[in-house]
């Protein structure tokens, strides 16, 4: 049995009949990560020690016959932008790369209570600015299926280390498309809950209104129960809501007959042909489904880029203020003077894109200029959260590609920062709308390797129960690969 293709009831049925052991389960992981990953390179820091004493605590859990629980025994590899106590968390910059975390992320801490394996941290762009996972001040991660390409971002090390088998499940973050971008170009499930729905205690700060923590997986289930765990309120995330969880697990089995799926049209221009033929037939397992397919518009999509990079930055250049050289993280060497200090210390520590993103917002917060670029922006995200108000008047799920292009070639996009940022451009606007979206694997290219398509489902706040239903209904009538 390869021990590192199984689901997670997978692995709680061979727990349960003891035909391998939690420790088996994380060594098998560490072994393949061993001979996998340099040249993946999905992990930026591997934590044997702290999986290891999990695994057997699980193990004597098992042995005295206690009940598994929901994450018990399954390994994870968590983003390098949550805080794991007594590990690096380095966000992968030079800021923070000798950075040990004080204590962990509430998702983190849930997971474990939850009985599950942190194996290691994974690569991502710094600061998780970026959609390619190239701004990592370390190395880039490559895509497992074609190295020579870019696994999506920011969260490329989480995506990837699903995809390549060398974790079965991993949490990211999303703030305009990180957790579903970089899903859809690895071929996994990658999902965004409702802002609010997952609590951000313990996730470095980038745009605080616009970030999710959330979960990565081969199947839809793996995704519905490793959400099930880390969402609901959390008092140390003041944004994080009581909304009641409900079962995720069992929710998603429910029939999707006479669902009403949305497709609106600003979704398909410019986007590239493989990607709309599969997403067109992703349409049509749907209407086979039962389900109710009809056009519908959300008029201001052509904005939402603009007003995402205004608002994100903006937040950016107020989070990133803290990385001064004097509270935590890196110091340049060889300043005289405070200012000097500052300065040195912020121009060595932060990468070329993270300064890029400090100075667009530090621009647009500046006075002068706040009312014309960010009061603007705050406006159009009202308008852009409208148009989905409005379309869930008549729908229950709206579809999407969830990127317009499929993997691209490392290196490509890197000298044109504007291209980067339109990659996202189905993503950013669930997330300044603040629903919940979930990308699943809809079809592959013809490129030889062929490379994976992912399909973007949106629904109305906390509704995450209807996203993991359809995608679940998706997933069931035919696999992910034959859409
Ligand atoms: N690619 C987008 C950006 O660069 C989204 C990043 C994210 O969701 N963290 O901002």
């Amino acid at each position: 049995m390869d021990l590192c293709a199984l689901t997670i009831s997978e692995i709680h049925s061979g727990l349960g009949r003891k035909q391998f052991s939690a420790e088996e389960l994380a060594r098998a992981h560490f072994e393949r990560i061993e001979r996998e990953d340099s040249a993946v390179r999905a992990y930026l820091s591997l934590s044997p020690e702290r999986a290891l004493a999990q695994a057997k605590k699980v193990d004597a859990a098992i042995a005295r016959g206690e009940p598994l629980a929901p994450l018990a025994g399954v390994p994870i590899a968590v983003k390098d932008v949550l805080l794991t106590r007594g590990l690096p968390t380095t966000c992968a910059s030079k800021m923070l790369a000798h950075f040990i975390a004080p204590y962990d992320a509430t998702a983190v801490e849930r997971v474990e209570a939850a009985g599950a394996l942190v194996l290691g941290k994974t690569n991502c762009d710094e600061f998780a600015m970026g959609s390619s996972t190239e701004n990592s001040a370390f190395a880039p991660t490559r895509n497992p299926s074609d190295l020579t390409r870019v696994p999506g971002g920011s969260s490329g090390g989480s995506a990837a280390a699903v995809a390549a088998r060398l974790a079965p499940i991993a949490l990211g973050s999303d703030t305009g498309g990180s957790i579903r971008q970089p899903a859809a170009l690895c071929g996994v499930v990658g999902m965004m809950g409702t802002y609010g729905r997952v609590s951000r205690y313990g996730l470095v700060a980038f745009a605080s209104s616009l970030d999710h923590v959330g979960p990565f997986g081969r199947s839809v289930g793996d995704v519905a129960r490793l959400l099930g765990v880390i969402a609901g309120r959390d008092p140390k995330d003041s944004t994080s809501a009581g909304v009641p969880v409900p079962d995720y697990p069992a929710a998603m089995e429910a029939d999707v007959r006479g669902l009403k799926i949305g497709v609106p049209k600003e979704y398909f221009n410019g986007l590239s042909a493989a990607i709309g033929d599969n997403i067109e037939r992703g349409i049509d397992r749907f209407r086979k489904l039962g389900c109710a397919v009809k056009p519908i518009s959300l008029p201001h999509t052509d904005f939402a880029i603009a007003c995402y990079y205004i608002i994100c930055t903006a937040e950016a250049s107020s989070n990133l203020a803290r990385y001064d050289g004097v509270r935590f993280g890196y110091r340049a060497p060889g300043f005289s003077g405070l200012r000097e200090m500052y300065q040195k210390t912020r121009d060595g520590g932060f990468g070329p894109e993270v300064k890029r993103r400090i100075m667009l917002g530090t621009y647009v917060l500046s006075s002068g200029y706040y009312d014309a670029y960010y009061l603007k922006a705050q406006r159009v995200r009202t308008l852009i959260a409208r148009d989905f108000l409005e379309a869930f008047d008549d729908v229950d799920v709206i579809l999407t590609p969830t990127s317009p292009i499929p993997a691209f070639k490392l290196g490509e996009r890197m000298d044109d920062p504007l291209q980067m940022y339109l990659a996202d451009i189905y993503t950013v606007t669930a997330s300044l709308a603040g629903i919940p979206g979930i990308s699943i694997p809809c079809g592959s290219t013809r490129d030889n390797p062929p490379l994976p398509v992912g399909m973007q489902l949106l629904a109305r706040h906390f509704d995450e129960a209807r996203l993991l239903q359809a995608a679940r209904a998706f997933e069931r009538a035919g696999g992910f690969e034959a859409a």
